[in-house]
């Protein structure tokens, strides 16, 4: 991705922030998407309402927070930023405050694995970052922390975060985190989940390459 395919990425951008919204995810004001474009980062404007964001509503910054151009970034440009720094092969950052992540996060819990397809996130489980108040170099580093070989984590009290090689990874994740830890609530109300075992989930992982499946 260049600098030259700046409309492309805000059209994309916009797409991904109307897509969070028309799926739940983000209400009001609460989710904010990032990517990254040639050496800048494109972030949602803080205070940006998903159905009615423009392309050119998106902010362009340095890789150290910096505005180039006019805008004022998401309140939450520190844990985008320290994602790609952490991540050099990280391409879009995807936060939102989603209903079912939100009423786990409030636990201060992983979703664990209850469900095979915990191991698309990288690991046995989804695991979740401390509280730091938001917008926070801490939180940004307990984010961090959290996704060590994870594409998603909670963030306790707040919400979730993802991350991708591209856009729409990103987006699958952030949907997927909030489908499995919906799914994870209807189980804990039906008995005691049965979690699946580290073996079990590398061999979902062996699978899962072996039939090219994300
Ligand atoms: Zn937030």
């Amino acid at each position: 991705m260049t600098a030259e395919n700046e409309p492309l990425v805000r059209q994309q951008l916009t797409r991904s922030y109307r897509y969070l919204h028309e799926h739940g995810l983000t209400q009001q004001a609460s989710g904010n998407i990032s990517a990254r474009c040639g050496d800048l980062i494109l972030i949602s404007p803080s205070g940006a309402a998903g159905p009615h964001v423009e392309p050119e509503a998106f902010v362009c910054t340095d890789r150290n927070g910096r505005a180039v151009g006019g805008g004022r970034p998401s309140s939450e440009l520190f844990m985008h930023l320290a994602i790609y720094q952490a991540k050099p092969e990280s391409m879009a950052v995807v936060h939102t405050h989603s209903s079912a992540c939100v009423a786990l996060a409030s636990c201060r819990k992983p979703i664990p694995g209850f469900h095979y397809l915990i191991g698309s996130f990288g690991g046995i489980d989804i695991p979740c970052a401390d509280y730091a108040v938001f917008g926070s170099p801490t939180l940004a580093q307990n984010v961090v922390g959290a996704l060590t070989n994870r594409q998603a984590c909670l963030l306790a009290n707040h919400g979730a975060i993802a991350w991708g090689c591209s856009l729409d990874t990103a987006i699958l994740f952030a949907h997927r985190v909030e489908i499995l830890a919906y799914q994870y609530l209807l189980a804990r109300q039906a008995g005691e989940p049965v979690l699946l075992t580290p073996a079990e989930f590398e061999e979902y992982r062996d699978q899962a390459r072996k039939l090219h499946y994300d």
